[in-house]
């Protein structure tokens, strides 16, 4: 939940007009924290160090005046919806055109209606929760566009934009792209003898073992039913096979409990990595990876296999230096 709590900063070098634009925010209860400065430049200062949600600031003030103050605070990115409402003489139309332009949200004239000085911050106010909320939603659907439901990793279409981000930052910056394809073994039968529920719950918990196994640039994803792919950006295929198998053994070792406390779950992973002798693309790394978990499958499951021509790659020195000339 986010904090509810209202912070307003007014800005004026006069102290008698300071306190009478706050008595009027007080005793309209819009704030539940008052703040003030004397000028543009300590103004800023209470910015940084605060977390304000309105600023009430006048326009002539020395040190640093209000268009400066906007100009200075809508230069960084971190204040760029925050409100300011200006304060200015009531007949100064070019001052309140240009600071209309230069980022205000609104202006109020001196001297002050205190009725409307109240409504004009409480629709600022408004504006800025409405503006929140559209952009909470927004990040809450990207969020959702972009996630298994089940499994709350990413789901396949995501994978692919990243696969694809990965592929061509790694034929740039050269490295070695990793991709792990694992798939649950008999999960059939798993389905058969707890029900359809349980086994949605034993994909979740597969998820979460891989997603503690992952490093903070690692990628999971759930491919199909109960496949996932690990993208493994800047690993060797060493590295990805020594990560795929600790991976195996976590899952064979997990204790499942409640009606799933004798279930022991074992997966089957086949490891590639781009670039190497029969990976050259996209298409090849993931068929590399899909053969390799289907020998895995024919050659008695709960195992890591690796891309075909795997062992050529391993003669090389090291695979992460980049010694090697193909
Ligand atoms: P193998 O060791 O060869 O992988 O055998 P398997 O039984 O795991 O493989 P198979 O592909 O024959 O069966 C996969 C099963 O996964 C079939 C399907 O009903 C089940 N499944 C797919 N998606 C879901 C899901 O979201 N929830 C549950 N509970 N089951 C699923
Ligand atoms: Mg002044
Ligand atoms: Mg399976
Ligand atoms: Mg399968």
């Amino acid at each position: 939940m986010a904090d509810m709590t209202k912070t307003v900063l007014v800005i004026d070098d006069s102290s008698t007009l300071r306190e009478e634009i706050l008595k009027i925010v007080r005793d309209a209860s819009l704030f539940d924290t008052y703040l003030e400065a004397s000028d543009g430049l300590d103004g800023f200062k209470v910015l940084l160090n605060n977390k304000v949600d309105l600023v009430l600031c006048d326009l002539e003030m020395p040190r640093m005046d209000g268009f400066r103050f906007l100009s200075m605070m809508r230069s960084r990115e971190e204040f760029h919806d925050l409100p300011v409402i200006m304060l200015t003489s009531r007949e100064d139309r070019d001052t309140k055109i240009r600071g209309l332009e230069q980022g205000a949200s609104d202006y109020v004239t001196k001297p002050f209606d205190p009725g409307e000085l109240a409504a004009r911050v409480r629709v600022q106010l408004k504006v800025k929760g409405l503006q929140d909320e559209l952009k909470r939603s927004n990040e809450l659907l990207r969020k959702l566009s972009i996630t298994d439901p089940l499994t709350h990793l990413h789901n396949r279409r995501h994978l692919m934009e990243m696969v694809e981000r990965e592929f061509q930052r790694t034929s740039r910056k050269g490295g070695h792209l990793s991709l792990v394809m694992l798939d649950i073994d008999y999960f059939k039968k798993i389905n058969d003898t707890y029900g359809h529920q349980e086994g949605d719950q034993v994909l979740a918990i597969l998820a979460e073992i891989v997603t503690k196994r992952l490093r903070s640039y690692d990628m999971a994803a759930r491919y199909g039913g109960e496949e996932f792919v690990l993208l493994l950006p800047e690993t060797p295929l060493s590295e990805a096979q020594a990560i795929a198998e600790r991976l195996r053994v976590e899952v064979q070792d997990h204790p499942f409990s409640g009606r799933l406390q004798h279930l022991i779950m074992t997966i089957s992973l086949g490891v590639a990595t781009y670039p190497s002798s029969r990976v050259e693309s996209i298409d090849s790394l993931f068929r590399q990876a899909d053969e390799a978990l289907y020998r895995a499958k024919q050659g008695g499951r709960n195992r890591v296999e690796l891309m075909a021509g795997a062992g050529e790659e391993k003669s090389a020195p090291h695979d992460s230096q980049v010694l090697v000339t193909d």
